[in-house]
């Protein structure tokens, strides 16, 4: 039978707004020893803003304009920030064959013409070509019928309890914490440098994710927690000992995947539903 001390232990853990799915994850969770985190809607709000536009052979305006209408259809929060930096309606421009590649970006047709919107990882897919530049942010590049159209920059912020959530978890004795996403380096650096996180890794694509969180399980440490929020989050959050995710912003996919919910989005209550399980396990065991 279920100890009595669990249901204690979930109880508590709900009147924090942590939604735990089973005794068995308090326990897996009190045995944790790395946490591993997405960086968008996880430890950044997830909500992005335009803050530059560089574009190189057409009028700014017309790059943001191509922009948001490659980015027309996606769900991704990138696309949110780019369509309403131009707010222009449908305006006769006619958007065809649209395909997103997750952890890239978008290409269509745009009036006939072949649009790319994406980092570079996508520009080179598609052999469109692109510039480097050394801009902090994340970087979207934009190239029609393989010529360089210049690039805008987004911007995200970090969470308010991002840093205090991280710093918690090694006060609780997590020995190892990493970020892995698929935003470019110059941004990780940063983020992970502020958030005071061990180690990082960018530039990833979605299956890059499960293999890095795979290598770490094979460490054998202790248990390892992914926490995240995305779709392309969901086989993360399967694999891993414990999945965590945000359950107000985040995808419908990650909460099922989840072995806990985080019903705030506030990574800070890690730390705080850590210290229930561990709680929780002394008195059971
Ligand atoms: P993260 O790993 O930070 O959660 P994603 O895997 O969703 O981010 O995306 C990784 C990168 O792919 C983004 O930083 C961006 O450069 C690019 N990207 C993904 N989707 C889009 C999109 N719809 N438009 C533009 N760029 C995109
Ligand atoms: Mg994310």
């Amino acid at each position: 039978s279920i100890p009595l001390s669990f249901f204690a232990g979930i109880g508590g853990a709900s009147r924090a707004g942590v939604l735990v799915k089973g005794s068995n994850f308090l326990e897996a969770l009190a045995d944790i020893d790395t946490v591993v985190f997405d960086k968008t809607g996880t430890l950044t709000k997830g909500v992005f803003e335009v803050t530059a536009v560089h574009p190189e052979t057409i009028p700014e305006k017309e790059l943001l304009h191509l922009a948001a209408h490659v980015e027309r259809f996606s769900t991704h929060p990138i696309a949110a920030s780019l369509r309403s930096a131009y707010p222009g309606e449908a305006d006769g421009c006619t958007v065809e064959d649209v395909e997103e590649i997750a952890g890239q970006g978008v290409h269509a047709r745009v009036n006939g013409h072949t649009v790319c919107v994406g980092n570079a990882k996508l520009m080179d897919g598609l052999g469109a070509a692109w510039h480097p530049c050394e801009k902090t942010g994340t970087i979207v590049h934009v190239a029609m019928d393989g010529v360089y159209m210049g690039h805008i920059v987004v911007s995200d912020v970090v969470k308010p309890h991002a840093a205090a959530a991280i710093e918690a978890l090694h006060a609780q004795g997590i020995h190892h914490t990493q970020m892995l996403t698929g935003d470019n380096r110059a941004t990780a650096q940063e983020i992970a440098q502020e958030l005071g996180i061990d180690a990082y890794e960018c530039e990833l694509l979605p299956a890059d994710k499960v293999e890095r969180l795979e290598a770490l399980l094979k460490e054998q440490r202790g248990g390892v927690a992914f926490v995240g929020d995305g779709i392309n989050d969901a086989p993360v959050l399967a694999r891993a000992d414990v999945g965590i995710a945000m359950g107000a912003m985040g995808s419908d996919a990650a909460i099922e995947a989840a072995d806990i919910v985080l019903m705030d989005d506030d990574p800070l209550k890690i730390s705080v539903a850590r210290r229930i399980a561990r709680k929780t396990m002394r008195i059971v065991r």
